[in-house]
């Protein structure tokens, strides 16, 4: 699936993880010579990706749900399978993903999503793609 706004969907993403591990990042500069900390940006994927997971420990349980789904966007980026809602695996539309460029379900399985949580009477997990 080719985006028009890829590159800004993917700044946007990388910008809610900075946000997200920002707080926890300043610490670890603080407490590390130079040449470390201007390594930071340019680690491999991989490594951010079990970077970030490490921190997920220090985060509130909705901030990690975001950094899960924004880890997981940005993989999705380079690895393929971006924008594929993972219910009924059509693409998401474009002007969806601009909102809420980390969104993992179309709005109608969103919808679908919810309603299923509140038949079942528990609200779940915070719906953070349905800001
Ligand atoms: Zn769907």
């Amino acid at each position: 699936m080719k985006y028009k706004s890829l590159p800004k969907m993917k700044s946007k993403l990388q910008d809610i993880r900075s946000q997200l591990l920002g707080g926890i990042e300043k610490t670890i500069k603080t407490s590390q010579d130079e040449e470390f900390t201007q390594l930071i940006p340019d680690i491999t994927d991989e490594a951010s990706r079990s970077f970030s997971r490490q921190m997920l420990l220090n985060l509130g349980e909705q901030d990690r749900e975001k950094l899960i789904q924004v880890e997981e966007a940005l993989y999705q980026m380079e690895n393929g399978g971006y924008g594929i809602c993972k219910l009924c695996e059509k693409p998401i539309p474009e002007a969806r993903l601009k909102v809420v460029p980390f969104a993992q379900h179309c709005v109608s399985c969103l919808n679908a999503i919810e309603q299923d949580q509140k038949n079942n009477g528990h609200n779940g997990t915070d719906q953070l793609e349905s800001f």
